[in-house]
């Protein structure tokens, strides 16, 4: 071999050494953990083989991961019931139902594990695996089944559609040196999830329509079944509502696909608003982080649910309420998909960001109806405030606490939805529109793909005093 060549080879490894280097450092950087879900659902029963790789992204060594597993707040004798007493009637209307998670099998690399499911309710689980450094990944195989309730909640089985959320098991939130636990709640939205990736698979009778997060990327017709596939990048969840009533309202706008289920020819209308909705939030905010954006009429106890490219609406609002419900669920997929929070401590932040940007669409479409948010938010929360005040002496006002500290719906909703809409409202009339609308898009672009508390919001608007008195329960509305 001569020198020449010598040379030439060593030269050749250093490019590749380096440039290996290089590219796994990048991988390193950018790859998010996944989840591929492989699900079967027939007659109120869903069989799932999720593999979830875990990227350690958290600069120590751990030794096990936990999963949430939502569908277990829905069983008999359940602690952390996914419905207040209050609402157990509308929520249940086809009698009381119920619904759980079994989880099957774990394994590592073909090779059983050993698991354990534990906290109120067997609301989590527990999976030892062999110990991952920072920058190194392992692959979890959990099979399970379940049976969804007969409910208008975010797992239920409706009149018309069928609702699946809370189905599979998804990573507990890791902060700190552990992963938390935050039990489901009948209050607010229990979650608190990092982005991550989903390609997932669900096969269903071929008489029912998909609504689902997530790109479609294959549909595979086999005898009387439908597997659909998905591909969904950098999202906090994965949802999916099923009918065999929907009607379908379509349309491409600058890239994004925007899909509307619906059950009458509303639809086609609702669709425009959604449309308008996403250029306005998009302008005003920033970049909507996904390919797809699906609307899904079913039955639903509330207003409406979030989650990444998915809004769920309730088919029984009337007109303005659906067209409002539409506008605040779109808004999450900027405070929630974007920018999210921990739902369970700080829920007034996606609640009032969400609120907020619906005020700022009002205002630039209809004077009258921005005005009339703004002043339903204020004759509510003072009526709440008052009635507080002479129930117990002394109103909490607190802002930033546990759902489980929450003792009504109606105390969750002053505090969450309409005392964080006064408090950027305000914030608004102080300093202004433009200063309030780019402090709004900096919190969005600085914090993108990350989670945000009450210090970034400070942040990117300043003026910390107005937040803090807002936050801990000090100002006077
Ligand atoms: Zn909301």
């Amino acid at each position: 071999m001569s020198v020449i060549k010598k040379r030439f080879l060593i030269i050749l490894c250093l490019v590749f050494i380096c440039s290996s280097f290089f590219l796994s450092s990048c991988k390193k950087a950018e790859e998010h953990s996944s989840y591929v879900l492989d699900a079967v659902y027939n007659d109120g029963v869903l069989n799932g083989k999720l593999r979830y790789k875990f990227v350690n992204h958290y600069n120590q060594p751990i030794d096990h991961v936990d999963f949430n597993l939502h569908a277990n707040a829905y069983k008999e004798n359940s602690t952390t019931k996914p419905v207040t007493d209050l609402n157990l009637a509308k929520a249940y209307p086809y009698g009381i139902s119920y619904g759980y998670i079994k989880i099957l099998d774990v394994e590592i690399c073909q090779q059983k594990r050993e698991f354990e499911i534990f906290g109120e309710s067997d609301g989590f689980l527990k999976v030892s695996i062999p110990t991952v450094y920072d920058g190194e990944s392992v692959v979890i195989d959990i099979s399970f089944e379940t049976t969804i309730p007969k409910s208008k909640l975010r797992l239920g089985e409706n009149e018309h559609a069928v609702n699946l959320a809370d189905f599979f098991p998804t990573v507990c939130y890791f902060s700190g040196n552990d992963f938390l636990h935050i039990p489901y709640s009948p209050i607010g939205d229990p979650y608190f999830s990092q982005i991550s990736d989903y390609f997932v698979n669900l096969t269903v009778p071929s008489e029912f329509s998909v609504a689902s997060c997530g790109k479609p990327t294959f549909t595979n017709v086999e005898d009387l079944n439908t597997t659909y596939s998905y591909e969904l990048k950098s999202a906090r969840d994965f949802a999916f509502v099923l009918s065999k009533n929907f009607k379908v309202f379509c349309q491409t706008v600058n890239g994004i696909t925007v899909n509307y289920y619906s059950f009458t020819d509303e639809g086609e209308n609702n669709l425009k608003t959604a449309i308008k909705a996403l250029d306005f939030l998009t302008n005003t905010i920033g970049k909507y982080p996904y390919e797809t954006l699906t609307i899904a009429e079913s039955g639903f106890l509330y207003g409406g649910m979030e989650f990444s490219s998915l809004c769920l609406i309730n088919e029984n609002l009337g007109e303005k309420e659906k067209q409002l419900a539409l506008m605040h669920e779109i808004a999450h997929q900027w405070w929630h998909g974007g920018v999210s929070n921990n739902q369970n401590l700080c829920a007034y932040i996606d609640e009032g960001l969400a609120e907020f940007s619906v005020f700022l669409m009002l205002e630039s479409s209809s004077l009258p109806l921005a005005e009339e948010m703004i002043l339903n938010a204020k004759q509510a929360y003072k009526s709440f405030f008052d009635l507080q005040s002479v129930l117990s002496g002394n109103a909490n006002t607190v802002m930033e606490r546990q759902l489980s500290t929450f003792k009504s719906e109606y105390e969750y909703v002053n505090l969450c939805y309409n005392k964080p809409l006064i408090m950027f409202y305000e914030y608004y009339q102080k300093f202004g529109k433009v200063k309030a609308v780019n402090s709004l898009k900096k919190l969005y672009l600085s914090n993108f793909g990350k989670e945000i508390y009450k210090d970034e919001i400070i942040k990117a608007f300043g003026h910390g005093d107005h937040f803090n008195s807002f936050i801990d329960g000090k100002v006077i509305i």
